[in-house]
């Protein structure tokens, strides 16, 4: 047995731990490129599916599908193409790689798939034709068949890379989401505060999602120090109430938070070429429940009913762009600044300043001031 401390040992137990998942040790593959790999596989799947499609039909039919080059350019680019490019999802990183003679008629492999996982996929698949290039040379089809069945078979050896990478990555790719937001009532004299930690994982498409609890606190921090709106109605409520009564919405409680469908992919500058992160993340926020209150502490004015409401959640949702998923409210936020600050994944913020609620102003408008951020951090 070897003394832990003697440097063959060391040497050897680096060379063991280095060599043990030779196959994956090496990949440049990571988290963000886990919705290439999704894409990647649903376009590998596709492009199989339609060259045995081709071959049951020539099976079939008795038309000569000799392999000549122009056919097979022909067959690939109306019966292959479109078949990927159908299964290719929106601003996936395309791949591409061919493997031919060169000019002195050896077989080689040109890869200009632009990220290093995307070139990892297709090399897999490009080792496949090298092999029977290099066996059997470039004139080794005598059908649109054989040609086809090599495809098949490379496309095969490419799913199941493709399989492993994405396993690997499912369970290594978790980030968490912090959300901290505060919003204060435009005409309401009210400050909400609500945060949440939300755990995000890759589900089976390439997106990443998670879903957990929302804390959130709205109190009254009238009264109003200041007027909006309408001056009059303001003046006169001022002089005629000695404290001049207003609205606030009060509450607290935990309603919940969720992250359905959103992706980290790589986006390309068209000006400079350069790749960068590109985050879309979906945020779907539940429901608060808070209640509106009229407080007229000298009872200057008739009493108000008090009214049940979801101040803090309508305030979060209203002037922002939103969309459905699957029926789920959702605001986006694209806007992300990577990497973030303290060694943080990603950042993003929105901040619509306005300082403290006041008293008056339109009923339509429901916040004064928001200060919404929200951090990502890989875990
Ligand atoms: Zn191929």
């Amino acid at each position: 047995m070897l003394h832990p401390r003697s440097s063959l040992g060391s040497l050897l137990a680096f060379l063991f731990v280095v060599r043990i998942p030779a196959g994956f040790a090496e990949t440049q593959c990571d988290c963000v490129d886990a919705y290439d790999i999704a894409s990647r596989r649903a376009e590998v799947t596709a492009a199989i599916q339609a060259y045995e499609n081709s071959i049951r039909e020539w099976s079939r039919s008795t038309a000569p599908t000799a392999a000549d080059e122009d056919q097979r350019r022909d067959f690939q680019e109306r019966e292959i193409k479109p078949a990927l490019e159908k299964a290719r999802y929106l601003n996936a990183t395309p791949a591409s790689a061919v493997t031919g003679p060169d000019l002195i008629g050896r077989c080689t492999t040109e890869n200009s798939s632009p990220s290093a996982c995307m070139k990892e996929s297709t090399d897999v698949h490009e080792s496949v034709h090298m092999a029977q290039c290099t066996a059997l040379g470039h004139r080794r089809w005598s059908s649109l068949e054989d040609y086809a069945r090599e495809e098949i078979a490379a496309y095969h050896a490419e799913l199941a890379w493709l399989r492993e990478a994405y396993r690997r990555l499912r369970s290594e790719c978790e980030f968490e989401l912090a959300f901290d937001s505060t919003i204060h009532g435009y005409n309401v004299v009210s400050k909400s505060t609500a945060g949440a930690r939300v755990s995000l994982r890759l589900d089976d498409s390439g997106h990443f999602e998670g879903n957990s609890v929302l804390d959130y606190r709205t109190v009254d921090t009238g009264p109003p120090r200041r007027t909006l709106g309408d001056p009059l109605l303001a003046a006169l409520l001022t002089t005629q109430c000695k404290a001049p009564p207003y609205y606030t919405w009060e509450g607290s409680g935990m309603t919940q938070i969720s992250v359905p469908r959103s992706a980290l992919m790589w986006a390309q500058d068209p000006r400079t070429g350069n790749r960068h992160v590109f985050i879309e993340l979906s945020l779907h926020v539940g429901e608060t429940e808070e209640v509106l209150r009229f407080k007229d502490r000298k009872r200057c004015l008739p009493p108000v009913q008090e009214e049940r409401g979801a101040f803090y959640s309508e305030a979060f949702y209203s002037d922002k762009p939103g969309k459905t998923i699957g029926g789920t409210r959702v605001v986006e936020f694209n806007d992300w600044y990577v990497p973030g600050s303290n060694g943080s994944f990603a950042e993003a913020e929105l901040v619509i300043k306005g300082g403290a609620a006041g008293l008056g102003g339109p009923v339509s408008a429901m916040k004064s001031a928001e200060e919404t951020r929200l951090v990502l951090t890989r875990k």
